[in-house]
């Protein structure tokens, strides 16, 4: 056996781990839902449309999608490039942008078929955690430790925080478990959320107007969503000014994927329309109005995993070619940001 095909399996056998030991990058869920039934509108409501100058304000819809429309040009689902796109990964197909960076899906599923598959996943969400929410309590407590030291706070007692994208609630219960008052937005989780004593809505837009945040979480999220852009603005819009938001997708430059290629198992899942490089989410948040947008390298421990793991976890981790990128980033308070935000 030569080392790269040594290399090769002991990369699938951290894949293994990572996927049998619930982690952060395994936890799914889907936003979908408005633009299902509301299909001029965003996947996340009606606020803050097309104020972008990095989003047109006619995006494409997902399931008119491309393979329905097979004479329409491709676009950047992130940017909107139509030039600048190249071949990147083949069956399944993905398309590289070289204007943003983004690495998309190709055409997109239909909107029925990722409906269907949410929908199925959420009536039994414990026996579906590939598609529910596989976040591990243990690495959950420790994001929000990480997040509690980065803002300098004891606890979150008197905080409001929003989990996007909650999945079964470890992360909202990591958050309620240090003080802080914890909203959870997930379309098909809402009845099993609101069983675990969550404030648990289906979308963003039906959380009264009257709410906002002090921070945001969403982990593996950002890359289900057809519309990132959007997305992002309408949780700053939810953000009192000065909020952070923490941001978790699968990395695209990492390890895994590098070897893997298309077989990565992160792109073999159907609802992962797009991924992000660190740069090009960093880019993706600063034009949506957030800014000391930063990498974060916290390590993170899968607590039941061996210890040459572990060990291959922290090296991989410490050159940021794990499999997930983590990004914090704060929406301007009104003294030392309010150029950023303008239009
Ligand atoms: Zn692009």
């Amino acid at each position: 056996m030569d080392a790269k095909m040594r290399l090769r399996m002991a990369i699938q056998d951290v894949q293994r781990t990572e996927a049998a030991q619930p982690a952060l990058s395994s936890r799914r869920s889907v936003f979908f839902g408005p633009a299902l039934h509301r299909r001029s509108e965003s996947p996340l409501g009606r606020q803050d449309r097309g104020r972008s100058d990095f989003v047109t304000p006619t995006p494409r819809t997902i399931g008119r999608d491309m393979a329905s429309n097979a004479d329409e040009q491709k676009t950047c689902p992130l940017c909107r490039e139509k030039e600048r796109l190249q071949s990147f990964w083949r069956n399944p197909d993905f398309f590289r942008c070289d204007a943003c960076g983004a690495i998309f899906r190709d055409p997109f599923p239909s909107e029925e078929a990722l409906k269907d598959l949410y929908e199925r996943s959420w009536v039994a969400p414990e026996a579906s955690r590939a598609e529910t929410g596989a976040t591990d309590s243990g690495v959950a407590d420790a994001i929000a430790g990480y997040l509690l030291r980065s803002t300098d706070s004891p606890s979150f007692a008197g905080k409001r925080i929003l989990d996007f994208g909650g999945g079964l609630g470890a992360m909202a219960a990591a958050l309620r478990r240090r003080g802080a008052d914890v909203f959870v937005v997930e379309p098909f989780g809402v009845d099993y959320l609101t069983g675990r004593g969550f404030k648990a809505y289906r979308f963003l837009e039906d959380i009264p107007a009257e709410f906002t945040f002090d921070g945001i979480t969403s982990l593996e999220v950002v890359e289900h969503l057809p519309d990132p852009t959007a997305a992002l603005r309408q949780l700053s819009a939810r953000l009192t000014p000065g909020g952070w938001l923490f941001v978790t997708t699968p990395n695209p430059e990492g390890l895994n994927a590098a070897v893997s290629g298309s077989s990565w198992r992160e792109a073999e899942k159907p609802g992962h329309l797009l991924f992000f490089p660190a740069p090009t989410l960093k880019l993706a948040l600063e034009r949506s109005g957030f800014e000391q947008v930063e990498r974060k390298r916290w390590p993170i421990r899968f607590p039941n995993a061996p210890v040459i793991k572990r060990a291959i976890h922290f090296l991989l981790q410490a050159a940021m070619v794990d499999g997930s990128v983590r990004m914090l980033a704060r929406k301007p308070a009104p003294d030392q940001g309010a150029s950023a935000l303008a239009s």
